[in-house]
Formats: C-alpha cells, structure tokens, sequence
C-alpha cells in the first residue's frame, strides 16, 4: 500500500505506540486519584503539557487537552459572540453558527469596527497546503481589539509554530494528523482564566475541561510533539520529494496544481484535472493500493465540489476532478513517483486515451 492521505489522518508511530502502552496496560490509574497509581498518570500528563509547550513555545499551564480539535474549536468560539473568519477554515469552524466567513484576501483590507469578539483563522489550509499570513491578520486583530484563535491543525509539525512570535490568543491541533492517536488534541489558551468551561463536572485540567483524561492518548500527543514536530531538514527533504512528483504530475496535460508550491507546507498536494471526477481517480488509484483523497476527508459522502477550491476560482471543467494527495516523513520519493504514474495512467483511462 502506498498510503498518501496523511492530511485525512497518519499512522501512530513506533516510539509513539510504546510511550503509550503502560497507560493501556498496568498503568491504568486515575490521575486525579492520589495514591502512586494515579499520581503515576497525573505525572505523565504534566510532562506531555510541557512537551506540547515546549513545542509551541508556551507555558505548561496554557496547554490544555481535548477530544480532538474539532472540540478545541467549538471551546473556543463558545466563548464568543461575535466571531469573524475565513472561508477557508474547516467545518469544526465555518459549521458553527456564530461564525461569519469572509473571503480570506478581503481579511486584509476590511476594517473590523472596535468591537469585542474573535477572529479566526488557519495557520496552513488542510486541503491546499496554503499557507496563510496569520501574523499580520493577527495584528489588524488585535489593533482592533478582536482576540484571536489559529487553527493549527494541518500545520503543526510542517511549519515552525511559535505561539509568543506569534501573539495569538489561542491555537490548536490535533494527534492522529502528527502520527499520534485520534480522539486528542492539545489547545493553547494565553490566558486560560478569561474562559469559560468546555465541560463542567469533576474539574479536572484546571476546572475548565471536566472529565477523566484519557491518559494514553494525551501521553502519544506529547511524544508526537517531541518526535514529529517541524524539523527543517525533513522539510527540505520532504520539498525534494514533492517537487519530482509535481514534474512527473505536470505531464499530464490539462491539469490544474492548486497548491501554492511557494507558500505552502511540503507533504500536501492538491491537484485539479479536467474532464474527469476525482471519486473515479481516487477509486481506481485504491485499486492499486494508493491511498488519495478526493478532495478532503471530512467532506466524505459529499458529491459538491470543495468550498475552498471554490473560493480559490478553480474552474467549473477542473474542480470536480480534485485529488488531495499528502505525503508524511516516512514516505518514500520512490513511492511518490509510483504514485505519479499511476496517476498519470488512471487519468488517461478515464479520459479514454488509452486502452488500459
Ligand atoms: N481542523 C482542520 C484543519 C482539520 O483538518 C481537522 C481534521 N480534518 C480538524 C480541524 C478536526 O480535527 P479532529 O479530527 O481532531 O476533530
């Protein structure tokens, strides 16, 4: 299997897994319990804090953990009433009613009145790759008095993210797209006192996320932050590996590369081509054992052409032929250049110029 759908969800590495273990196993205490067992999971949730600090460069006491990022978001924006974002943001965002999405160019430009309330948007697009000017929207924010989250959940461990350079109020991601499990996320809060609970019950995590942790998964989240975080010479590797199979892509004829190949994170591609559907691509590429999204996964079962590509003007005659391909570190550039021809053939299937 070449599996390149790494933005959809990863595979929880080695050191990962054996991190996690003993909290599956015989370290099974309860952390708010207060003899050795408890005091054991209690410990390791406190280093898996300053392992997601460290990697963000926060304090221990900002990091807090959820189900995963979609509910980081909502905790988020639950404590606004008035939230302004992108139309690029995911549906754990865009979906919320009290949002208002804008296009992501005249976020530039507009002038937000002096009001309280939130701006939000993401560090890196999850089915682009783009990468967004966070910090300057950060500033006009804060210029205005507006507070504001980041979604950093398709670019944790492909950009550098530091959360002081950065100024920003409050920012999340999530484990199983950093080779840790699913169900966990780690959210950074600048002031944790100015929320309002996710959950109310047994004050757990400072009294603002309520319920009993889930102990081993925070533990596979803070070994990901350590092991898989951005690294600049994977980065450059991960460039090399991304620029032969967008050759081998580009001679396709009439195709579309929707990725900013200049201003985006290296392991997303996302590729339009015209004429065809990218549902029948994808299947037939699942046929050989290669694993690509049509578009993004969290839009499954929907047949409409992505909102984001939309927005970005990608073509009537292109935009249903979308493919998202995203590589991870362990992907091999031998892999990736399969993955190009097969491509390249499918294509030519569908398109009916050759009898294969
Ligand atoms: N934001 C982005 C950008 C995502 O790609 C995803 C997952 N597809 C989420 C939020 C939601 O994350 P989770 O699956 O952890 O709820």
């Amino acid at each position: 299997m070449i599996y390149l759908d790494n933005a959809a969800t990863t595979r929880i590495t080695e050191p990962v897994l054996q991190s996690m273990l003993p909290f599956l196993t015989e370290q099974y205490g309860n952390p708010s319990a207060l003899y050795g067992l408890g005091r054991n999971a209690k410990k390791a949730i406190e280093h898996a804090k300053e392992q997601v600090a460290k990697a963000i460069d926060a304090e221990p006491s900002q990091i807090f953990f959820t189900s995963g990022a979609t509910e980081s978001n909502n905790w988020v924006i639950s404590n606004y009433d008035k939230v302004v974002s992108s139309e690029m943001e995911h549906h754990s965002i865009s979906n919320i009613p009290v949002v208002v999405c804008l296009n992501i160019n005249k976020m530039f430009k507009f002038k937000i009145r002096n009001t309280p309330g939130l701006v939000t948007v993401m560090l890196a697009n999850n089915e682009t790759g783009n990468i967004f000017d966070v910090k300057t929207l950060i500033q006009k924010a804060h210029k205005y008095g507006m507070d504001f989250h980041c979604d950093a959940t398709a670019a944790f461990g492909k950009m550098p993210i530091d959360v002081k350079e950065l100024d920003v109020d409050s920012l999340t991601f999530s484990g199983h797209k950093i080779h840790a499990p699913k169900g966990v996320s780690a959210l950074y809060l600048k002031d944790p006192s100015k929320f309002r609970p996710m959950l109310y019950g047994g004050n757990q995590q400072n009294r603002l996320r309520s319920g009993t942790e889930n102990v081993a998964s925070i533990v596979g989240l803070g070994t990901a932050c350590e092991l898989h975080n951005y690294n600049p010479e994977t980065d450059k590797l991960n460039r090399q590996k991304r620029d032969k199979f967008v050759s081998a892509i580009k001679t396709i004829p009439d195709m579309i590369i929707n990725t900013d190949l200049e201003n985006s994170i290296a392991t997303t591609i996302n590729i339009s081509f015209k004429g065809i559907e990218g549902e029948s691509l994808m299947l037939l590429l699942s046929q050989e054992g290669i694993c690509v999204s049509a578009g993004s996964a969290c839009n499954s079962g929907s047949l409409e052409p992505s909102r984001v590509l939309q927005t970005m003007g990608v073509p009537e005659d292109y935009i249903y032929g979308t493919i998202r391909v995203s590589f991870s570190n362990e992907t091999t550039g031998e892999q990736l250049l399969t993955a190009a021809k097969a491509i390249k053939r499918n294509v030519d299937r569908i398109r009916g110029v050759s009898n294969v």
